[in-house]
């Protein structure tokens, strides 16, 4: 992998391309030709997927590698190269789950650790907790001051949002001025805290640019969810809860949260509004 991507560099390619993205093109080639050859070739995993388990293997062997107790007669040279590969490895894994702007965990990330999670939380009959945080008119942000203080208020409500969490819960940027945090044993009250404490937060946030300061609120949608059916539904449902309480936390007037759980007794799963904010500050 570390080979490939020096190689991608070297060429000079119209625009950047990521591993990813040429995994993926392989992919499609690879289900174009097979419908064309009229077989059925096994699934292949995403391209996020594939290269994170080949990082995960590689960074094994090079630990291994060092661990064994051949090691003294490994050449000095080759140890220590072994040790930039695994620095490397570490590296590329970091960009790989990370959000380039913000520095926070990227989407993908954020599902996998979602699907990871939910499998632990069902074993230990804990319920799960998600949030999702979308900035208010973050369109008119960037038409009055400009792009670069849109990206600087991403920035600054992404450290804001990852400040007001404990830190085994993970928060990441899932798409344009959209975060989603997972959040650990929650419940309604629970959450109702951490609901006002990012909203309050993210209200307060100093965001400056060129000398102007810039207000900022957000709208959070906040559900408890008792696992229930495979982690992929799941987190789907979870999801789409909490993405449609943002929604009506925006529909009230924006700056303010709204508490959900989400339950699947036998006659299927069943959402109930649980809390929502109570003092709702006027807009700047
Ligand atoms: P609402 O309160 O209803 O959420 O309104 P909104 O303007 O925040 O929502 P909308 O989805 O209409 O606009 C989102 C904007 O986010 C549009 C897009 O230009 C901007 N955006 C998305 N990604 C980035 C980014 O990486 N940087 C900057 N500066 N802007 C971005
Ligand atoms: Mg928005
Ligand atoms: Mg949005």
């Amino acid at each position: 992998i570390v080979q490939l991507q020096e190689a991608i560099g070297a060429v000079k390619m119209p625009e950047s391309l990521s591993i990813e993205s040429l995994i993926d093109q392989v992919r499609d080639r690879l289900e174009c030709s097979s419908q064309l050859f009229d077989f059925d070739p096994p699934k292949l995993p995403s391209a996020g997927d594939l290269l994170q388990d080949a990082l995960d293997q590689l960074s094994r062997i090079a630990t291994a590698a060092e661990e064994s107790p051949a090691t003294a007669q490994v050449p000095i040279e080759l140890l220590d190269e072994n040790r930039q590969l695994k620095r490397r490895v570490a590296d590329l894994l970091q960009v790989a789950r990370l959000d380039a702007l913000t520095g926070l965990a990227n989407r993908g990330y954020l599902l996998q650790q979602l699907s990871e999670r939910t499998a632990l939380h069902r074993v230990r009959g804990l319920s799960i907790g998600l949030a999702v945080v979308d900035i208010d008119h973050f369109k008119k942000i960037n038409d009055t001051y400009g792009h670069q203080a849109g990206d600087q208020a991403l920035r600054v409500v992404a450290e804001t949002i990852r400040k007001s969490l404990r830190d085994d819960d993970l928060v990441g940027r899932y798409g344009g001025e959209e975060f989603v945090a997972i959040l650990e044993d929650a419940n309604p009250e629970g959450l109702a805290i951490v609901g006002e404490r990012i909203r309050s937060n993210i209200a307060k946030a100093e965001v400056v640019f060129e000398g102007k300061k810039i207000p900022v609120t957000a709208s959070i949608g906040l559900v408890e969810g008792q696992i229930f059916g495979t982690e992929a539904e799941f987190g789907e449902q979870l999801f789409a809860v909490a993405d449609a309480a943002m929604y009506r936390a925006k529909k009230g007037g924006r700056n303010q949260f709204i508490v959900d759980t989400l339950i699947a007794p036998n006659d299927g799963p069943q959402v109930q509004e649980r809390s929502r904010s109570v003092a709702v500050p006027a807009m700047a």
